[in-house]
């Protein structure tokens, strides 16, 4: 049932009200349409605006560029017939209505212009399709001809037309089903999901980069445990990332069974996402296992082990990122690092916390040591209470001890106290393994607490251990300034 529903009210914005007066004067039918009357429902801010016109998205845009004034530029793309303003602090795209048939081998459709509900029709999901009449004559009416109000009011993700044809056409919009599931906290209809299922395949003449994109705002979400545990089944995650797959499942010999990694791995990326808004924090934790399928073993003594699983881990992370499209930066050394490390505290907290393996971590980690931490302890997800609490009890421990510790000797940004170039130049040697294990020497010094993390500390013990191998210094063994 069609409801007459006038959101005037709700368009409160000056550009709204200048579009209006444009197209009235132009008589052009226009629409505010998609992702922004969404949001206006949802009440989530929202400053990008696009603007159906049924005839010239692109003279409109000129036309009411130029009521705004001179200092309002318009950005012409011809080949995709659609122009943009920036207004205040609103960016607002212009698009004529249009019809869409789509080729099989690529999710770029042919285009001719058509009514609003052809444009209405190929959009994504029916909350998506959303449009409020701009023109004076119909000012803040909405026009919803697949019940996307109804979808909105039950939270679900619908596609207008049959979902097979959706996702097949483009395929990304499974993606950014998934997507849309965890930021707007929505469910995908049945029959929408089991469409995703028949199509995943389609998955792949979708660009690397596209999927990337997804996958980071999904990530940013509250909980993007629910778009990766909707991947797993619908199959895309197989598709896309199936080594977090590999760690599916129990196995049992004799009787004795290892944990589900995958939903470990979820249960950690929760417990992450609970205390931090860092996406490659985040990152690491849906990766931090990622190396046990390969390194399990099963052990009459002790059962199951996945021995090194954290280097295993950290190797594959490069390859993981090249594959995805994520960035090869420092922000995947960082992910990298946090990988190789996570085993660190825990070990640690196991055993007596000594001074210098606390030195150890802290110099291992870096600034990143905190972000460490809080890896270490969402790691923890035991159902045994008594054991969650002896770990983050130990973990507190070892956080007091990292406390006193980088007080103390400023192990975190070590820098060697003496540099390489000084060792050649004191010995008169060319670059070669004494130096390096003259250098060696000194750090382990520091980080075991045989010595301070200080210069003059460190140049006297240098000088020891490099008369034990045998060198002479060419000038006096002064402490230089
Ligand atoms: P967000 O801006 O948060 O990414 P959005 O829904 O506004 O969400 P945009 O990419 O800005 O997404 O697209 C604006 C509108 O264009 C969408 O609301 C939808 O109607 C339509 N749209 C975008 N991408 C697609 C697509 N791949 N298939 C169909 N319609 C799409
Ligand atoms: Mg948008």
């Amino acid at each position: 049932m069609e409801i007459s529903v006038n959101l005037r009210e709700k368009l409160t914005h000056p550009i709204f009200s200048i579009i209006a007066q444009v197209a009235g004067e132009e008589n052009v039918p226009c629409y505010v349409i998609g992702g922004f009357v969404r949001d206006l429902f949802l009440r989530r801010p929202s400053k990008d605006i696009d603007v159906v016109a049924v005839g010239s998205g692109i003279k409109l845009a000129e036309a009411v560029a130029a009521r705004l004034g001179k200092q309002v530029k318009v950005h012409v793309f011809k080949n995709f017939g659609t122009a943009q303003l920036k207004y205040k602090d609103l960016e607002v795209e212009f698009v004529g209505a249009r019809r869409e048939s789509y080729r099989q081998d690529s999710r770029k459709p042919i285009v001719e212009d058509g009514t609003l509900e052809d444009d209405q029709l190929r959009r994504d999901f029916t909350v998506n399709a959303l449009a409020i009449s701009l023109h004076p004559d119909s000012y803040g009416e909405l026009l919803d001809p697949f019940d996307g109000l109804e979808d909105m009011r039950n939270m679900l993700l619908r596609t207008p037309l049959d979902p097979d044809i959706t996702f097949s056409d483009d395929p990304l919009r499974m993606m950014r089903a998934v997507r849309f599931a965890c930021q707007l906290e929505f469910d995908i209809d049945n029959r929408a999901f089991e469409a995703m299922a028949t199509n995943k395949e389609r998955l792949r003449i979708v660009s690397g980069e596209r999927i990337a994109d997804e996958l980071q705002k999904m990530m940013a979400t509250r909980r993007p445990s629910v778009g990766f545990r909707l991947l797993e089944s619908s199959g895309l995650l197989e598709l896309i990332l199936p080594e977090l797959v590999a760690l599916k499942g129990v196995e049992t010999k004799e009787g004795i069974g290892h944990k589900d990694n995958f939903a470990h791995t979820l249960l950690v990326l929760d417990n992450v996402c609970d205390k931090s808004d860092n996406v490659w924090l985040r990152w690491a934790a849906l990766l931090h296992d990622v190396g046990k399928p390969a390194s399990k073993r099963f052990d009459n003594k002790t059962g199951w082990t996945f021995h090194n699983h954290n280097f295993l881990g950290e190797k594959m992370v490069p390859s993981l990122f090249r594959r995805l499209k994520l960035p090869l930066n420092e922000s995947m050394k960082y992910v990298q690092k946090m990988v190789g490390l996570h085993m660190r505290p825990i070990v640690l907290s196991e055993e007596i916390v000594t001074d210098s393996a606390v030195r150890r971590l802290l110099f291992d980690a870096g600034d990143d040591i905190d972000d460490l931490m809080l890896l270490c302890e969402a790691d923890i997800t035991s159902k045994n209470q008594e054991r969650v609490k002896r770990y983050l009890g130990n973990f507190q421990l070892v956080r007091t001890k990292l406390r006193e510790l980088e007080e103390k000797d400023r192990i975190r940004n070590m820098q060697p106290p003496i540099k390489g170039e000084e060792i050649m130049a004191l010995f008169d040697l060319p670059p070669c393994a004494q130096v390096g294990h003259l250098k060696m020497a000194i750090k382990d010094a520091i980080l075991d607490g045989v010595i301070p993390n200080e210069r003059e500390a460190a140049w006297n013990f240098m000088l020891k251990k490099a008369a034990s191998m045998g060198l002479k210094p060419v000038d006096s063994a002064e402490l230089p300034r």
